[in-house]
């Protein structure tokens, strides 16, 4: 394989920058640019060891920088490599790599080392992906080693149902081959009870996939009630400061105001709105389009109604537009004489708060969290299972309820077989066992260069 060589530092000026070459030929060419300080040669250093020198070239002195050398296997790639570690800035940590690929290295694409360090078998597929979302993670740092733990978990989990079903083709093929030899693994109990396991397995894997959606993305929230119930209010308060206008006259949130914030862990991206009642001038009119249309792509929605006051027609009006929504029904104002029967509202959750006081938000984070299946993610290990994870467990799982079906039916062992195979193969594929070169790229192609 050829010899890459990238800068593995953010492309920003820094105290450090790190240059990583890795492939046959990386000591070599660490060999000609580096002029150590004391005495030997690159060729003669230990792996894990470093050295302090001079990059060189034609004479002039580019920096003074640190050599670390990790030799094949014990290095990250698996291959041998050099680190150069010189002095942060752009120009020179791009004039070094400019040295090292005159010498022979291949400017590495995306994510090239870590896609190296999975051939190379330093890194399950799941793993470098767990590695890719630690990069992007920004912030989310204590979600992403979270999901690094896991994924372990997760290789786990898909082995064990791999491993089951790969079993299964073999005492079927067995008893293809021997139909006379009475093998205990391919009477119809005994495989109904793995594809049972198989798929109860499969299915609480793809639970995760939820959760571990609603952590990466967020969900879209839509705050929605009639004008002066208190949703700018409210909105500040789970903000925590002061964000759109509120006023005690009406309507004079216009705009669908966009906002993110955190819930726990989970991010909301909250739409204000102009409240969903008939709008009188062009201005009101824009806002509730816009309201209606965050209404209609919302994941959940808030309908705030004022505690202090009777039901309105609006309310209930409103109150029947989300009824087919994930909703949570907050009654605002509690810090008020209450005048609002909860009797005539038919929702499955309804929270009394005051915005404004502050009272009994924290009620509002428990109900998301439990409705999302949140609720106690950072005790109970939940699998975050990303797209590609997601879509080969569906395919298996398709599969092997097919194959479940197909046996009940009293179909041949072989029909069986074909679904049993049709199952294994993309559980082979998630956990990276059997993986098409094409899959392999996609994954890599998620990654920044350098990593
Ligand atoms: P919106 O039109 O639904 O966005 O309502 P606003 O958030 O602008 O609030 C309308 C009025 O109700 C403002 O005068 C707020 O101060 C007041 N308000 C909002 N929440 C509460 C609350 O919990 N208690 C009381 N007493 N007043 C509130």
């Amino acid at each position: 394989m050829s010899t890459v060589a990238a800068i593995s530092t953010p492309p920003a000026a820094g105290g450090i920058a790190v240059i990583r070459i890795s492939g046959e030929k990386a000591l070599d060419i660490a060999e000609k640019l580096f002029k150590p300080f004391g005495k030997g040669r690159v060729a003669d250093m230990a792996g894990h060891t470093c050295a302090y020198g001079r990059i060189i070239s034609g004479g002039e002195v580019i920096d003074d920088v640190l050599l670390t050398v990790f030799r094949a296997p014990r290095s990250y790639t698996g291959e041998d490599t050099a680190e150069i570690s010189c002095h942060g800035g752009l120009y020179v940590s791009r004039r070094i790599l400019r040295e090292v690929i005159s010498l022979g290295a291949e400017p590495a694409a995306a994510g090239e080392f870590t896609k190296r360090a999975f051939l190379n078998g330093k890194l399950s597929l799941t793993q470098a992906e767990a590695v890719a979302d630690i990069i992007s993670a920004e912030g989310k740092s204590a979600l992403a080693s979270a999901n690094l733990m896991r994924e372990g978990e997760l290789y786990r989990e898909i082995r064990s149902v791999s491993d089951a079903l790969v079993q299964l083709l073999g005492a079927l093929a067995a008893w293809t081959d021997y139909p006379d030899e009475d093998l205990p693994e391919t009477d119809p109990e005994t495989i109904l009870k793995t594809l049972r396991e198989s798929e109860t397995a499969l299915e609480n894997i793809l639970r995760g996939y939820d959760s571990g959606l609603v952590f990466r993305e967020g969900i879209d929230c839509a705050i929605v009630g009639r004008p002066n119930v208190g949703k700018s209010t409210l909105m500040n308060a789970l903000l925590g400061y002061e964000r759109s206008i509120v006023n005690a006259a009406e309507g004079t949130t216009r705009d669908v105001v966009e906002e993110t914030l955190k819930l726990g862990d989970v991010i909301l991206k909250i739409s204000d709105t102009a409240g969903l009642r008939e709008a009188s001038d062009e201005v009101e009119k824009i806002g509730v389009k816009l309201a209606n249309r965050a209404l209609e792509r919302a994941q959940l929605v808030f309908m705030v109604l004022d505690g202090s006051e009777e039901l309105t027609d609006s309310d209930r009006e409103i109150l029947e537009k989300i009824r087919s929504k994930r909703s949570i029904v907050i009654i605002n104002k509690s810090d008020l004489p209450q005048k609002l029967d909860k009797k005539y509202i038919d929702a499955d959750i309804i929270l009394e708060v005051s915005a404004k006081e502050r009272l009994g938000i924290e009620k509002i984070r428990d109900e998301v969290y439990k409705m999302f299946g949140l609720s106690g993610y950072a005790d109970c290990p939940t699998l975050f299972v990303n797209e590609r994870q997601k879509l080969c467990c569906d395919r298996a799982l398709e599969n092997i309820r097919a194959a479940i079906t197909a046996l009940q039916s009293g179909e041949t062992l072989d029909a069986v077989t074909v679904c049993i195979d049709g199952a294994a193969a993309p559980l082979l594929e998630l956990s990276g066992e059997k993986v098409s070169e094409a899959v392999v790229n996609d994954v890599f192609s998620r990654f920044c260069v350098g990593k």
